[in-house]
């Protein structure tokens, strides 16, 4: 027997979007079910695969069927292809089992002719609407089929209107309309060198032969590479008898979602048109009406639409996206599809298709994108104050978020307006590591210059906070202290406000909403943990994360860098001491004066820690990174320092490295500076002891020793810890209990991690290093050619962003391994980006880590794709 290459829609089901498309899967679906429905036949994704192999030609197998099931079609609707008294007229619809949307465009009114088309007039008693099905089916089968520009024949109408003073088409008469289309036909005959085709069996062929082509133009690739689609699956295409929505007042067309797809409330949301066929809705040419007003115009239909959504929704169990037409006030169904919708309304749906009954909350979990919760962690504008608000210039979306505040043009001046208690916007033609603690403590930062990936825009993404990037219409004075807009000046202290997910920026202030974990996404969340096996900690590294986080529903800190809080104003003076002292003596000297605000640091950390785990690293940048570089900071520097220019500048010298990253850093620069690491484990130890007595908890110190690559590194500094630690208790009278452990990120340390594990209570992987030196890619280099991996497809994705599981994970898994052979109940987490990636963190609960570790805005996603991922790994 041969291959079944046609399927009508009775035969087929929503269990064979595979073979017949999402879109012909589910008009199967809906008939099935007993749904009005024109019949219709699909041809399959085989088919396309089959074309393809074929040299682009439908085979002589695949042409038989489709034309055996035509006949079946035609004596289904009791019509005739090319009739001259009762023509069939089909739509040719393509559809894969991924949605594509804008793939390719329908064709509707096929198997018009010269012969049909009086058909149809005869039969509807409209010679007007026949016709003018006709020159839109010319143009549309050209356009699709055969490439002929589109405005080619909107031109020739154009002229026939303008030749008659007409303002709108519906002014063309028939006998206009008869004219255009032996216009349109020339057209057609001048591009194509044939003539229109008069077989409707022909025309349909060409237009089946157009969709599997149009499966590999080049927009339709790109596509799939966007979305990950695989190129090989194929396209469907639907032949569907057509209905008619533009036959009068009785009928219309319309496109409705069973819940409504911003706010997720369960009341159908839609909008119709009478009188109008295809996609007249979406195409904004007459303003449509919302759906309950159907209920005036055809209460009967009405009712009856409202009862198809229910039951479509309660057969699909989701929510759906659905298509219809009336002809002659008889309701048909052309589409219904599972409807996209916002994260908010994702989320309330979900949550009361659980209280419904509908779904379980294992689906309710399973429903929600985890990447799509980003939406609804950054303030967001009120809706209501942002109508009012004025639009001044757009720049890149360059970090989420929506902020409001007076404007400054330097750092300082934003932070001190800032301790003054003003809400600051941070302008800027650039942004630059001086920068930071205004970008830090303003509520948003614009700038002219730069791109998605400037300093601003990067460090903006990293604090969460809201940043409009490269706004290029924007002028801004440093000095004179103004941005300047067309004819509009803006000086110090004005407010502006940004919203970094579209770029827009406004004068004056709008009002925010906080994000909150609240209501339904609380739910959802709290759902999520039932089933998750991973922990979820955040990289915190000060009070203000920590909180953050902990209000996300972190459950501790996985990663704390105590550098950051070398950088503060207050402190930097004498971490620069410390840094140019001749010997160690000078350098314990500037060591004892950090040394109160270090546990000062560490103690405010643990106030809002409470009893759950933090884990704070020793200093891990290499040193020059404190210092100034530029000649007038330099000497500002020696002054303050009482130290000579070219002292100064010899110092400097010595700390420059060929490859930082690769140089004196890490836990090197604890075993050559030992008074550092010793100042910063007194501090841990202090903090930790008088925090657990003034709070009444038991607080277990994490003191992780970064960049390790030799268990001795490790060896000499866990004992140098130790020997700290022990004197503190000793000093202090207290039996704390602390753990040492290490940051797994040098791919030695992976190979011998069971060495390595005989001086660790605790792995963290780092998994940002990791990569980079498996990969050997700088991480600060790697954006000029990774883009063009992925072109070439050397890469699938951004292995800094989505962990490469097969070498990267790879050591990840050997580390485990080797390390749980020597203490199999060592905690073991991950702390780099990938923390926060649903595939990465579906690759480290199959590792079996612990927790993973993410910056406090990604907690809510991790906690989601942590229960994904223990739900997709059920059974192992
Ligand atoms: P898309 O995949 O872009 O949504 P469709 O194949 O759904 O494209 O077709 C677009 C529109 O064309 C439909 O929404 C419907 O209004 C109209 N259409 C398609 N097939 C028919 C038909 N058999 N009868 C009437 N209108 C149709
Ligand atoms: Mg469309
Ligand atoms: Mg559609």
């Amino acid at each position: 027997m041969s291959k079944k290459w046609v399927y009508l829609f009775k035969e087929g089901s929503a269990s064979q979007k595979s073979l017949l498309g999402g879109k012909g899967a589910n008009l199967s679906e809906m008939i099935n079910i007993g749904l009005p429905v024109p019949p219709g036949l699909t041809v399959t994704t085989e088919a396309c695969t089959e074309f393809y192999r074929q040299g682009k030609k439908l085979s002589d197998e695949i042409i038989s069927q489709i034309e055996e099931n035509l006949k079946l079609l035609e004596e289904r609707t009791g019509k005739k292809f090319g009739d001259e008294s009762n023509p069939l007229l089909v739509s040719v619809r393509s559809g894969a089992a991924v949605s594509m949307p804008g793939m390719m465009d329908t064709i509707l009114n096929l198997g018009l002719t010269d012969i049909a088309v009086e058909g149809m007039a005869k039969k509807t008693g409209n010679t007007r609407f026949a016709y003018d099905s006709y020159r839109r089916f010319i143009q549309m089968f050209g356009d699709v089929v055969l490439s002929i520009p589109k405005y080619k024949f909107d031109h020739a109408l154009e002229d026939i209107k303008e030749k008659n003073n007409y303002k709108f088409d519906t002014e063309l008469t028939t006998e206009d309309l008869k004219a255009i289309v032996q216009r349109f036909k020339k057209i057609y005959r001048d591009e194509t060198k044939t003539e229109f085709p008069q077989e409707p069996e022909k025309q349909l062929l060409m237009a089946v032969e157009a969709v599997f082509r149009s499966w590999n133009n080049a927009r339709a690739i790109t596509y799939r590479n966007l979305y990950d689609i695989p190129h090989s699956i194929g396209t469907a295409v639907n032949v569907q008898s057509m209905v008619f929505g533009n036959m009068g007042d009785t009928s219309g067309t319309g496109v409705a979602f069973t819940r409504n797809p911003s706010t997720g409330e369960k009341k159908v949301f839609g909008e119709f048109l009478m009188n109008a066929q295809g996609e007249d809705v979406v195409a904004g040419i007459r303003t449509p009406l919302t759906i309950d007003k159907l209920n005036e115009v055809m209460p009967e239909i009405y009712t009856q639409f409202i009862e198809i959504a229910n039951i479509l929704e309660q057969h699909y169990r989701d929510m759906q996206d659905i298509e219809f037409t009336i002809e002659q006030g008889k309701l048909y169904m052309l589409q219904t599809r599972s409807g996209k919708r916002t994260a908010e309304a994702a989320l309330r749906a979900a949550v009361e298709m659980v209280e419904e009954g509908l779904i379980s909350k294992e689906e309710a979990v399973m429903r929600i994108e985890p990447k799509s919760l980003d939406q609804l962690l950054h303030p967001r504008f009120d809706a209501d104050d942002l109508k009012n608000a004025t639009p001044i210039a757009v720049g890149l979306p360059a970090s989420p978020g929506a902020a409001t505040g007076k404007i400054y043009f330097t750092a300082e001046d934003s932070v001190s307006a800032s301790l003054r208690g003003e809400a600051t916007i941070l302008v800027r033609k650039e942004t630059s590591p001086e920068d930071i603690e205004g970008m830090n403590t303003s509520k948003g930062i614009l700038t002219s210059r730069g791109g998605m990936t400037s300093h601003a825009a990067v460090v903006a993404r990293g604090m969460g906070k809201c940043c409009v990037a490269g706004c290029e219409t924007v002028y801004v004075d440093e000095i004179k202290k103004t941005m300047v807009v067309g004819d509009l000046t803006l000086t110090e202290g004005d407010y502006i406000s940004l919203d970094g997910s579209t770029g827009n920026v406004y004068q004056g202030s709008i009002k925010t909403v906080a994000p909150a974990i609240s209501g339904n996404f609380g739910k959802l969340m709290e759902w999520a943990d039932e089933f998750r096996k991973l922990g979820i900690r955040t990289n915190a590294d000060t009070p203000k994360d920590a909180s953050a986080a902990i209000k996300f529903g972190a459950e501790g800190i996985g990663l704390c860098r105590t550098e950051h809080m070398f950088f503060e104003e207050s402190r930097i003076f004498s971490v620069r001491k410390m840094i140019i002292s001749d010997n160690v003596t000078q350098r314990e000297e500037a060591l004892k004066e950090i040394l109160p605000m270090q546990k000062n640091d560490f103690k405010q950390l643990y106030k809002i820690m409470g009893p759950r785990p933090a884990t704070i690293r020793l200093l891990d940048p290499p040193l020059h990174e404190f210092i100034p570089h530029d000649e007038e900071d330099i000497i500002e520097l020696s002054n303050e320092m009482h130290v000579p220019v070219s002292k100064l500048k010899d110092i400097i010298h010595s700390l420059q490295e060929f490859n930082p990253m690769l140089g004196h850093r890490g836990c090197r620069l604890a075993i050559t500076y030992p008074e550092i690491a010793r100042m910063q484990a007194r501090a841990i130890i202090e903090a930790a002891i008088e925090v657990s007595s003034e709070e009444n908890i038991d607080i277990v110190p994490e003191i992780m020793v970064p960049l390790v690559g030799k268990k001795e590194e490790l060896e000499v500094l866990r004992e140098l810890i130790i020997e700290t630690a022990e004197k503190v208790k000793e000093e202090k009278n207290s039996d704390l209990k602390y753990q040492i452990g290490t940051m797994i990120e040098i791919p030695r340390a992976c190979v011998t991690s069971d060495e390595i594990a005989q001086y660790a209570d605790f792995y963290s992987f780092g998994t940002n290093d990791l990569t980079q030196m498996t990969f050997g890619y700088s991480r600060d280099d790697a954006g000029k050619f990774i883009s063009a991996y992925k072109e070439v497809g050397i890469l699938e994705v951004d292995p800094f962003q989505s962990i490469d599981q097969v070498g990267v994970g790879k050591l990840v898994e050997m580390s485990v391994k080797l390390g749980k052979q020597v203490k199999p109940n060592m905690h073991m987490g991950v702390c780099g980006e990938h923390g926060g990636d649903p595939a990465s963190i579906e690759f480290f609960h199959k590792t079996g880590l612990s927790y993973v570790s993410c910056s406090p805005y990604r907690v809510p996603v991790a906690r989601l794709a942590a229960a994904q991922a223990a739900i997709n790994n059920k059974d192992q």
